[in-house]
């Protein structure tokens, strides 16, 4: 937000303190919750990038790591502050398990559903408070298992109110219901994206993710395990193009939610094909057991963010796998034969 001032709301300062601190400092303090996450730390060295801003990052690091912001670990312009919705989660993090993606569904159902509607809850209570702009990073999950296909914005989604995913896609629902709510009631100014999947360096090795367990089983030389039935589809947005995406909707004057991903859709057989060809044709691929309620189809329809933000993704799915190897390799130790 600009200048997230108290007084920015306040009756006294408004008249002598908004003029002064607009014009004379135009710098804007941004907090990013998540922000040594995946896609949080790239939005983080996009955003630091520019010397005018200041950014907080509060993490809990329940899934994200510090390693991912070493590099602004001190800088004067970056503030890290270990936080969360809860606590307790912190303590209770066992090093080593796995805990995004259907791993953290599996573990962690409520936290979950809490981090999803207390903390945009406490989020939009700071937000009023200061009177900052807020995004949400909303998610395609909200559509279901979606019986329109691609899915566009007005698509209001098909979604199991009582299974095992419900924890995420309920609890994002309610967080953009809190965000509507609290920009009809008291007039915040909010933006939504709907993320579809995301890939890139920095994605946790062992968080149960499609690319990520490919690639890592890919580069360990295991077989590549397509969960049944191999036919089901994605549309994986490489991260650059997606940090694009969400400085643009945080920049622009629309509400959303809108779509940011990637439209080109593949079955997850065709990925396995596609990542073991590039990183490693020796490798088998296996069909596994899949976890209830599997979306069958996911792909944006992004008529409204080529119009309203003017962003397309510009990756390609073969010019981001590699891009991505090489971040995996280093981390597992697994060198490049010649
Ligand atoms: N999947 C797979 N093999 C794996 C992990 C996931 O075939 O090792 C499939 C999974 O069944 C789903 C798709 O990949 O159809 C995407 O799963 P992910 O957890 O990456 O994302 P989400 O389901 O949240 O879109």
């Amino acid at each position: 937000p600009p200048n997230p001032s108290p007084l920015r709301n306040s009756k006294y300062a408004a008249l002598h303190y908004i003029p002064l601190v607009d014009f004379l400092i135009s710098n804007m303090r941004i907090l990013v919750t998540g922000g040594a996450g995946f896609i949080g730390s790239h939005l983080v060295d996009r955003l630091m990038e520019n010397e005018k801003n200041e950014v907080i990052v509060a993490d809990n690091y329940f899934t994200g790591c510090k390693d991912n912001l070493r590099k602004w670990i001190g800088h004067p312009r970056f503030e890290l502050i270990r936080h969360g919705p809860d606590a307790k989660c912190i303590l209770n993090k066992r090093p080593g398990s796995r805990f995004l993606g259907s791993g953290l569904l599996k573990l962690s159902y409520l936290y979950t559903i809490k981090t999803n509607v207390i903390g945009t809850l406490n989020m939009l209570g700071l937000a009023k408070r200061v009177g900052a702009r807020i995004l949400l990073t909303s998610t395609s999950e909200v559509y279901g298992d979606p019986l329109v296909h691609p899915q566009p914005e007005s698509y209001w989604g098909n979604v199991n109110p009582i299974g095992v995913r419900s924890c995420y896609d309920e609890g994002k629902r309610v967080a953009e219901t809190l965000m509507f709510d609290y920009h009809r009631q008291h007039g915040i100014e909010i933006r939504i994206a709907r993320i579809f999947n995301t890939y890139g360096p920095r994605m946790n090795i062992d968080d149960g993710r499609v690319v990520s367990n490919f690639i890592a089983q890919a580069l360990r030389g295991e077989p590549l395990t397509v969960q049944k039935p191999g036919t089901q589809t994605r549309s994986f947005c490489y991260v650059s193009d997606m940090v694009d995406g969400l400085i643009r909707l945080m920049d622009g004057e629309h509400t959303g939610p809108i779509n940011i991903g990637n439209p080109g859709e593949f079955t997850m057989t065709e990925l396995a094909e596609t990542v073991k060809e590039l990183i490693n044709p020796g490798v088998e691929i296996n069909m596994v057991e899949n976890t209830p309620d599997d979306p069958r189809q996911r792909k944006p329809d992004i008529t409204n963010t080529k119009a309203l933000l003017g962003w397309e993704p510009k990756v390609k799915l073969r010019d981001g796998l590699p891009l991505m190897e090489e971040d995996f390799r280093q981390r597992l130790g697994v060198t490049k034969k010649k």
